[in-house]
């Protein structure tokens, strides 16, 4: 149902059909069809010698690609930090996507699985880890059946260069998109995420020094080296860099995933790549960042979208699911909806995020919100969980009270 417009993304909107058998498989571009259009040269290059880890190091540097999962880490210097390690390495990639109104990953691996495997295993030779499990949600049966379809292929052809690959289900908690969940989870354990240090680099899964990926950071990594690393950092509007998969829902006529520069405002958003508001809505405001970015009004819609751009509003980009609202929206219920979504994905391991989040949906409950007890369990909330999901689950309450008090 997703689908891109622009330009840029030629490649995927010529996906070719496939011979499949399962009902909902989706057309897509498949082991032939890649290598037809000039795929795996990039990775036979680098496991014949004719590139060096440092090379690609450098253009993923040059590109400034970032962690495309929400937390922004520069990629290269990964790698980097990564091969300084110990041997044996490993490697996760997470396509746990669960943020709310975040679809992008899924759109990538329906459509062009290779080159998100691709970058996958030029990653892996260029921090040279020994295994790779990728981490996929278990509500995305279709891109399962296709990685284990085509990584098949991949084994047949030598390409994986005797690297394992386990492809790994999730089981449904969002709590395990969170890196060291997800690799508690890996471990066949619950997902409860881990305090930090030791990060993952040095200290992962197994106890070893483990590269973690987003599905998107690495489905980059062809088109950086093949159109230079240029081609995205030139990209990039209002003093930014770079390319955003902006996955939009909400109240416009044209969702859908959006490949647009980095640094885009919500406005430009709406109107160049997603035909404008619906019919019938007028724009009141919008969620940067999926549940856990906040909600912001309209008046804040000329505002760059990108890592860094949304903190001092009390919100984030994150992994750039943008959810617009309309004046037919009451923020307190969207609020209070979000707000049960975190309560019933806390994973219950610290007091106050599995309490908090509790207590809030009580609260927020009450036809008129006692704002000074919610922001007094807020601060509780954001200082002391031990990972994101409780940190950030205040910030819809917050913004709404802060933005929309004309609603409460
Ligand atoms: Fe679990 Fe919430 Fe604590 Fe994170 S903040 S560890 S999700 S209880």
């Amino acid at each position: 149902h997703y689908h891109v417009d622009n330009a840029n993304v030629e490649n995927i909107t010529s996906a070719v059909e496939s011979k499949h058998t399962h009902p909902e498989i989706p057309a897509y571009k498949d082991f032939e069809a890649y290598q037809n259009d000039g795929g795996y040269s990039l990775l036979r290059d680098c496991l014949a010698g004719q590139k060096t880890p440092d090379e690609l190091i450098k253009v993923m540097e040059d590109s400034g690609l970032r962690g495309l999962g929400g937390a922004g880490f520069p990629a290269g210097l990964k790698w980097k930090i990564v091969r300084q390690q110990p041997k044996p390495r490993l490697f996760a990639i997470n396509g746990d996507e669960g943020e709310p109104g975040t679809f992008k990953d899924r759109f990538y691996l329906e459509s062009d699985p290779h080159r998100f495997l691709e970058g996958m295993l030029v990653a892996a030779w260029a921090a040279e880890v020994e295994t790779i499990y990728v981490y996929i949600r278990d509500e995305y049966p279709a891109v399962i059946e296709i990685l284990q379809r085509e990584i098949a292929k991949l084994e047949t052809a030598g390409l994986t260069a005797g690297r394992r690959i386990e492809v790994r289900r999730g089981a449904g908690a969002y709590i395990c998109g969170e890196e060291s969940a997800m690799i508690e989870s890996i471990e066949g354990k619950r997902g409860l995420p881990r305090h930090k240090p030791p990060f993952p680099s040095e200290k992962g899964l197994f106890g070893l020094p483990t590269l973690t990926h987003n599905v998107e950071t690495v489905y980059w990594v062809r088109d950086l080296v093949e159109r230079g690393p240029e081609w995205f950092s030139s990209e990039g509007r209002n003093g930014r860099k770079g390319l955003r998969s902006f996955s939009v829902s909400g109240r416009v006529k044209s969702p859908g995933v959006k490949l647009a520069p980095a640094g885009i405002t919500v406005r430009e958003l709406i109107e160049e790549y997603c035909g404008g508001m619906a019919d019938g809505h007028s724009f009141k405001g919008y969620l940067p960042g999926g549940a856990s970015g906040g909600v912001l009004p309209a008046s804040m819609g000329d505002i760059p979208l990108d890592f860094g751009t949304l903190e001092e509003y009390g919100s984030f980009i994150g992994s750039a699911a943008v959810v617009i609202l309309s004046d037919q929206d009451n923020m307190k219920d969207v609020a209070l909806n979000l707000m049960r979504f975190f309560e019933d994905e806390s994973c219950g391991q610290c007091t106050p995020c599995r309490n908090g989040t509790e207590k809030a949906v009580k609260l927020m409950s009450e036809p008129k919100w006692d704002q000074d007890l919610l922001n007094d369990l807020s601060v509780v909330m954001r200082d002391a969980s031990i990972c994101g999901l409780g940190q950030a689950a205040p910030n819809p309450l917050l913004t709404v009270m802060k933005y929309f008090p004309e609603d409460l």
